[in-house]
């Protein structure tokens, strides 16, 4: 679509997009949004022929699911930059990623995706869905940061950044040596991830690797 969306048709449209695409239901209640048919968005939303509503509850057009994905990505993307960069955490980062996430458009959120190595998850775990970089990324096998579940066994590279909002997990890892800058290599897969960091080795889980973030 030509124009842009005013702020709140784009978080109306991001709701409505999780609603349907990750939390697999159709219709979301009006109520529930809030919208009421008389709200200038509501004509926005209608207008742009991105939502449709039906006894009172709405659902997304095909147009207003390419454009949900589009700010549900710039939404997340935002989060990270809080995160990696700026180091900002909890209802603060929460807070400012809703308002940067308007001003990721006409390609800044390409810029801000390769400058962060195109990464899959936000800090909650939930996915970013791949602009056209990251899957030219993906396919060059130019991926800068990826978590420690993408390396083989056997592989090495140098952990970036720790992703966990849970203090415990975050200084048990640390106590193991895993900070930024450290060499790690995988040496087992499964059942449990088995990694070296200096002249140790330790066993970690699945969700807690994920957690870790390596440069290859
Ligand atoms: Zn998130
Ligand atoms: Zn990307």
């Amino acid at each position: 679509m030509n124009g842009k969306l005013s702020e709140k048709a784009e978080e109306i449209l991001e709701k409505l997009w999780i609603e349907v695409e990750e939390e697999g239901n159709f219709f979301m209640d009006m109520e529930k949004i809030p919208l009421t048919p008389d709200d200038p968005v509501f004509h926005e939303l209608t207008d742009w022929a991105l939502i449709e509503m039906k006894d009172g509850q709405v659902s997304l057009r095909p147009e207003g699911k390419e454009e949900g994905l589009k700010v549900v990505r710039r939404f997340r993307l935002a989060e990270r930059l809080m995160m990696d960069v700026f180091n900002i955490r909890g209802e603060a980062a929460r807070e400012k990623a809703c308002q940067l996430e308007h001003l990721l458009n006409e390609g800044v959120d390409t810029k801000v995706c390769t400058l962060l190595n195109h990464p899959s998850t936000c800090p909650h775990g939930k996915p970013i869905p791949p602009g056209q970089c990251c899957l030219e990324a993906r396919m060059s096998g130019n991926l800068g940061v990826v978590p420690l579940t993408e390396l083989k066994a056997n592989e090495e590279g140098e952990i970036a950044y720790i992703q966990t909002e849970d203090n415990k997990k975050m200084q048990k890892l640390m106590a193991m040596g895993v900070l930024p800058g450290n060499r790690i290599r995988l040496t087992q897969t499964f059942p449990s991830y088995i990694f070296i960091v200096g002249f140790s080795e330790f066993a970690i889980d699945t969700n807690m690797a994920r957690e870790i973030f390596v440069r290859r």
